[in-house]
């Protein structure tokens, strides 16, 4: 599998710009996918014009899986919540640029499926969030 991995991937993974956690937070959520033992959790902050204004992420598991939350979370600070809920699956791939088997598509989801669920105010983090 290693080298599938695009050097961005391995980048992002190593030397994650976007890792730690927002106290005080206006957003919290997280979740596991247990298929691999990955674990997300996402803190955001978001400002009266309803635009992100800072997110971090935390956790561990795989590199697709931390590369993917971090590519995701650099990604949507400064835009508006309400684009924040309308990204799928495909705008998680494009950020990776690698083609995925199910079993990994499951480690590169599991970051927008904790942040979707973390705005939308859900209790929990369903599949359907990231179809
Ligand atoms: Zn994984």
């Amino acid at each position: 599998m290693d080298d599938l991995y695009r050097e961005v991937i391995i980048e992002h993974y190593k030397n994650p710009g976007y890792r730690g956690r927002l106290d005080p937070h206006d957003i919290f959520f997280e979740d596991n996918n247990p298929l691999c033992g990955d674990h997300i959790e996402v803190t955001l902050q978001v400002g009266a014009d309803g635009a992100v204004s800072d997110a971090r992420f935390d956790g561990h598991g795989c590199a697709i899986s931390q590369a993917s939350a971090d590519l995701l979370i650099e990604s949507i600070i400064g835009k508006p919540i309400e684009e924040v809920k309308q990204l799928n699956k495909q705008d998680v791939l494009d950020l990776l640029g690698i083609e995925l088997g199910p079993v990994r598509l499951k480690c590169a989801l599991l970051s927008l499926k904790v942040l979707k669920a973390g705005v939308y105010g859900l209790g929990e983090a369903g599949d359907d969030l990231v179809e």
